[in-house]
């Protein structure tokens, strides 16, 4: 049976590194074809090579979207706002990072990514390696995709933090327990609260790694006991004011 389905995928990959190939551009990023032909399963299209690159390199997508948005900086006169009425194109919760290039009111058209701003090449990269000017149908890049993923759900990635972090819980300085959870070091009601003029790409940083840490659950449950204490205080004092 193993036998059978390593056959199988032995022929699978034969067809599909053709295809690739045969779809390859003559320009292609080095790093993403290295990765693609060492895959169990050879992606058979260069974009599924592209966005499976990305899917794997969470922690570089993060910081190139960051780098990219720093280029961008933010629209003249956008500022991080909540949706209040219920019609609003503005987002919800300040759980969700702030994409200005997301907003209707400065979304800057195709061609360009709705995450950092900037232009989208060939293929959903973010270099013209081509030369061949944006692609006016793409409006996320690859790397976007994968670092707005992270950014909105850091939990998929515990697997990864736990690496990164030695298996050391970053509150107790504990080993790492299976039930740890991932958390925001500054808490993003605070961010909001407290840091919400802060220039737009920095801002960014508060979903990103930076602020990213795993911690045992029972150092969760403490920081969000204070947490929620300090959130209480604060209402108290917009209450006063
Ligand atoms: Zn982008």
């Amino acid at each position: 049976m193993a036998l059978k389905t390593s056959a199988w995928r032995a022929e699978r990959n034969r067809k599909a590194l053709a295809r690739l190939m045969k779809a390859l551009p003559a320009i292609f990023p080095g790093p993403v074809l290295t990765y693609a032909l060492r895959r169990p399963f050879i992606p058979p299209m260069p974009r599924l090579a592209v966005d499976g690159y990305w899917r794997q390199h969470p922690i570089r997508a993060d910081r190139l979207a960051r780098a990219l948005a720093a280029k961008s900086g933010a629209p003249a006169g956008w500022t991080w706002r909540l949706a209040e009425g219920r019609a609003s194109d503005l987002p919800r919760s300040f759980r969700q990072p702030p994409a200005p290039y997301r907003e209707p009111a400065f979304a800057r058209g195709g061609g360009h990514c709705c995450v950092c701003g900037q232009p989208v090449y060939r293929l959903g990269w973010h270099v013209d390696l081509w030369d061949a000017g944006p692609n006016q149908k793409a409006s996320w890049h690859a790397a976007c995709v994968t670092a707005w993923n992270f950014w909105s759900a850091p939990s998929d990635h515990v697997r990864l933090l736990r690496r990164l972090q030695e298996r050391r819980c970053r509150e107790s300085g504990k080993r790492l327990l299976k039930t740890a959870e991932v958390d925001h070091r500054l808490p993003l009601f605070q961010v909001f609260k407290e840091h919400r003029e802060l220039p737009w790409p920095q801002l960014l940083g508060y979903w990103g790694l930076p602020n990213l840490q795993l911690i045992n659950r029972d150092a969760h449950v403490a920081k969000c006991a204070a947490e929620a204490g300090y959130r209480k205080e604060a209402r108290a004092e917009d209450v006063a004011a």
